[in-house]
């Protein structure tokens, strides 16, 4: 995580206000052009790599969600997060055996691809007297080497996460391919979002599909015109990331 001077920091808080107001504006249109309205979006800051101050900051602004995509570094700036404000998710690729630590911090797990993740996560959640919301995380580019379940596989799965208990499934997250084009991203997300129409007709009990989670800094207006109503923002809105510290 990055650690910055007092003047680098009055420079990125800066920075991450006009960031702020332009993400705000973009998403408001783009709802209004998917015949929406800007509270039917939620806009989750991805804040992996970036220091509680600013995100805080960036909280103070207004912004409601936040999201990190590392359990150690969850566990390492939870304490500084201003969470009377904002609700922490769980956005990564989350292993079966981590989910202890995360199960009691984080209002929505994002990722779910597998039926040993779901049974893991119903189990803590138990232990903890809570029901936990997740998303199920399509690999809608069918990629090797890619989290999330692949399409012909989703349908079991949310069979299976719906009998069991304490733990809820809310919709679907997707990470599309890298693509070149922006006709290229909305055929997956439009996709996407015919997976979660079609989802949400069966009426599957212990099921709802309230949120459609895709689009990121390049593309989360097309997301959004392509029906998300949750779109996860990091870059654009912090800056370039820098890992190596
Ligand atoms: C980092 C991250 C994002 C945001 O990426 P940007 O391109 O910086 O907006 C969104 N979703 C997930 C799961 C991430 O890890």
């Amino acid at each position: 995580m990055e650690r910055l001077s007092d003047e680098q920091l009055g420079l990125k808080l800066r920075q991450v206000e006009e960031n702020y107001k332009y993400i705000e504006e973009s998403i408001s249109q783009a709802a209004f052009k998917s015949g929406r309205q800007r509270e039917d979006i939620t806009f989750l800051a991805a804040t992996k790599t970036v220091e509680p101050s600013v995100i805080d900051h960036a909280i103070g602004l207004g912004l409601k969600y936040i999201g990190e995509n590392r359990v150690q570094e969850l566990l390492s700036k939870y304490s500084e997060y201003d969470l009377n404000n904002a609700q922490l998710q769980f956005i990564g690729r989350l292993q079966s055996n981590k989910v202890r630590q995360v199960i009691d911090k984080v209002s929505l797990i994002q990722s779910v691809d597998s039926a040993k993740l779901a049974l893991e996560i119903s189990r803590r959640a138990k232990e903890h007297g809570l029901t936990m919301d997740v998303l199920v995380e399509v690999n809608i580019g069918d990629e090797e080497n890619k989290s999330g379940v692949r399409y012909e596989m989703l349908d079991d799965l949310i069979g299976e996460i719906a009998e069991m208990e304490c733990i809820s499934v809310k919709g679907l997250m997707a990470i599309p391919p890298i693509c070149e084009t922006s006709r290229e991203v909305c055929k997956y997300f439009e996709k996407m979002h015919k997976i979660f129409i079609d989802i949400s007709t069966k009426k599957t009990d212990n099921v709802s599909m309230d949120i459609l989670s895709m689009g990121m800094s390049d593309d989360y207006s097309e997301a959004i015109m392509c029906g998300a109503n949750m779109v996860r923002v990091g870059s654009a809105l912090f800056g370039r990331r820098n890992y190596a510290v």
